[in-house]
């Protein structure tokens, strides 16, 4: 049987962060009434006329300079023609054959291996409304909030092979979005979306099989699952001899899986021509430079600097550059203690673990860096076990309050104090008589017994290293 090579190529769009719309000043707001964020010209009335957001354009060039992509100093807004109850002007506003940004590319890691993914253009564009349909009712509703609402759309060149690849790829972009913060990349939310586009070519060939293109992935898991699924119904219909069609298929995430949806549309088909009411954009060298000093440093480059200046594994780079706050955090935490390996485990175990659980992000945590650097400095000086530590940590989290001040309140303080510690093995090996004769008779592992006691009497705070000193010395009658 034929052995076939999925190709996969995505289309995503992201919801720009701007305060107001990309052609009017109705706030972008989510979660208002309905209808209650528009204004003549996002309702499309006779006679008026969009007026360029400068911010939008700022936002897409700093993608553009992220995603490695030229600028283009003139891009052309076009309007592309269709009719639904959501687009009032019965034209979107979009960029076509002249767009912001062209020919760039990302770098995916997958696995310990690195990819790249061409970038074919990334162009801006306005939403449409949002259509609800209810179930059992006879009316639809039309809420405009959304109309008019900045996007950006990013194209790739069809140079994804597996699932797994588009997902790290749309993961990537999500995460550069975020760094840039331009975008909030909620999928679950509509601010990341997503189509995918699918087709086989026996393993080998060069040239490019059908494509179908996948609609309605709303979520980082889906974007697998949806491709998975459509490779495999590709599959099936190439080794019964069937054919491919060109068409759209929409992702049913109830049944996993994808069903026709309309046949292709074709560019001619939207009867696109540049907007006349839209001057040509025209971006100088002076903003894109300005834009490019401005950039702050990206998830690859401080993945980069991780792996080198703490010589960290990929496993911790990975999670700790996942979100550029989290990255800061850690800078900060071993700027206020040198030892990045052991702060990194405290971020990605207990501070993660405790945020998962009380439902808070990175923004909402109560523990500052500096607070966590000297936690973890004073169980490096010996002022308190690994143990207790964890007990301060939980009252750091509940608290806000620096670790020295929940030490000096509670009196959790590791007790070092040789003659402290000599006294407490004393009385404690003179009640177990019975014990102390079967060590030295050779069962060592009552050692561990001793110790229990020793921590039992001193509520954990005995620094251990001295107890097991001090109790091999006595133990060996010393
Ligand atoms: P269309 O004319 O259908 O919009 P484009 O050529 O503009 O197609 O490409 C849209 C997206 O589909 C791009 O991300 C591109 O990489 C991807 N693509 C194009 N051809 C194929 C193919 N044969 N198989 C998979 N993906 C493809
Ligand atoms: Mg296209």
């Amino acid at each position: 049987m034929i052995q076939y090579e999925a190709v996969i190529g995505l289309e995503v769009h992201a919801q720009l962060a701007t305060n107001s719309k990309i052609f009017a000043t109705s706030a972008t707001t989510a979660g208002r009434p309905p209808n209650s964020l528009t204004d003549p010209v996002t309702l499309g009335m006779p006679g008026v006329l969009p007026v360029l957001n400068k911010r939008v354009v700022d936002f897409a060039i700093r993608l553009g300079l992220a995603t490695n992509c030229e600028i283009n100093r003139e891009s052309i807004f076009a309007r592309k023609h269709y009719f639904y109850p959501d687009l009032p002007k019965g034209y979107q506003i979009s960029q076509y054959d002249k767009p912001i940004c062209h020919t760039g590319h990302l770098t995916i890691r997958l696995g310990g291996e690195h990819k790249r993914v061409g970038i074919t253009r990334i162009h801006l564009e306005e939403d449409a409304g949002k259509n609800t349909h209810g179930e059992n009712e006879p009316t639809s509703f039309i809420d405009l909030n959304r109309a008019g609402v900045p996007l950006v759309e990013i194209v790739s060149e069809p140079d994804m092979r597996t699932p797994e690849e588009a997902g790290a790829y749309m993961r990537h972009i999500r995460q550069i979005v975020r760094y840039l913060e331009i975008c909030d990349g909620n999928m679950e939310e509509g601010s990341l979306r997503c189509d995918a586009n699918v087709s086989l070519r026996p393993l080998g060939s060069t040239e490019l099989g059908t494509k179908v293109e996948l609609k309605n992935i709303n979520s980082f898991r889906f974007v697998e699952k949806a491709i998975a699924y459509e490779i495999t119904r590709q599959t099936m219909l190439l080794d019964q001899g069937d054919k491919v069609i060109q068409e759209t298929r929409l992702w049913d995430e109830q049944k996993g899986t994808t069903r026709s949806m309309r046949s292709k549309e074709y560019a001619e088909d939207y009867r696109y021509f540049p907007d006349p009411d839209l001057l040509p954009l025209v971006v100088d060298h002076e903003w894109i430079e300005k834009t490019r000093s401005a950039l702050p440093e990206l998830p690859e480059q401080v993945y980069g600097r991780f792996k080198k200046m703490y010589r960290m594994d990929e496993y911790y780079c990975d999670i700790l550059t996942e979100e550029k706050l989290t990255a800061r955090y850690y800078d900060q935490a071993v700027a206020g203690h040198h030892n990045p390996a052991a702060i990194a485990n405290w971020i990605t175990t207990e501070l993660f673990g405790r945020l998962n659980k009380e439902g808070l992000d990175m923004e909402q945590c109560p523990v500052s860096p500096e607070n966590l650097a000297l936690l973890v400095k004073l169980i490096d000086d010996d002022v308190i076990s690994g143990k207790i530590a964890k007990v301060v940590f939980d009252e750091m989290f509940s608290t806000g309050a620096s670790p020295l001040s929940i030490i000096e309140s509670t009196g959790l303080k590791q007790i070092s104090d040789k003659d402290h510690i000599a006294e407490v093995i004393d009385r404690i090996l003179a009640n177990h008589p019975e014990q102390v004769a079967q060590f030295r008779e050779g069962k060592t592992k009552m050692m561990g017994f001793f110790v229990g006691q020793v921590m039992k009497e001193t509520e954990g705070k005995a620094n251990p290293k001295v107890v097991n000193e001090l109790l091999t010395q006595k133990l060996a009658g010393e």
